[in-house]
């Protein structure tokens, strides 16, 4: 076992369409949900390459399901997950496996319920962008609704700019 100690991985659609690298040496799952959107989108020989040798196909407990819906709908996550996002959520607590995903609500999810969660793209998981309004001349700060500064009278313009994710929880 190395550090970390993952027993496997579920994996999820957005990880599998690009063709990258998966981690070798562990378990890897994913939900029927994964498997028809990857057929879908025109990748049923990927599919079957994958099926036949590394990656295994399993349904989550209704259980698991419950429990991901009621925490989406807690956190106000709900629409914006497809069934597949729960279905590979709920995967990963009944094996407790990591989750493997590059789709920011899935993130967003498993880390409220305390799933382990990685990206293949590892960069900005945690940050999201925040608008900040400026004025063009003084560079003072400015509500959004306002487009010119109230000191110079310069136009005022969005900037974004990254702030940690934590900071976000629960003001949406
Ligand atoms: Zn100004």
């Amino acid at each position: 076992m190395t550090e970390g100690s993952a027993k496997g991985f579920v994996l999820d659609s957005s990880v599998l369409y690009y063709g990258k690298d998966l981690p070798t040496g562990l378990e890897l799952v994913i939900s029927p949900g994964v498997a028809s959107e990857l057929e879908r989108h025109g990748m049923g020989d990927r599919l079957a390459l994958l099926l036949a040798t590394r990656v295994k196909i399993l349904s989550p407990s209704k259980q698991s399901l419950a429990r991901v819906i009621s925490q989406s709908e807690k956190s106000g996550d709900v629409r914006r997950l497809s069934s597949t996002d729960k279905e590979v959520l709920a995967l990963a607590l009944d094996l407790g496996f990591e989750l493997m995903t590059d789709d920011y609500s899935i993130q967003n999810m498993a880390a409220l319920l305390g799933i382990p969660c990685k990206g293949l793209d590892q960069k900005g998981i945690a940050q999201v962008v925040e608008w900040v309004y400026r004025c063009t001349g003084c560079g003072r700060a400015s509500p959004p609704d306002v487009t010119e500064c109230s000191v110079c009278g310069s136009p005022t313009k969005a900037r974004s700019r990254k702030i940690d994710r934590r900071k976000t929880k629960g003001s949406a």
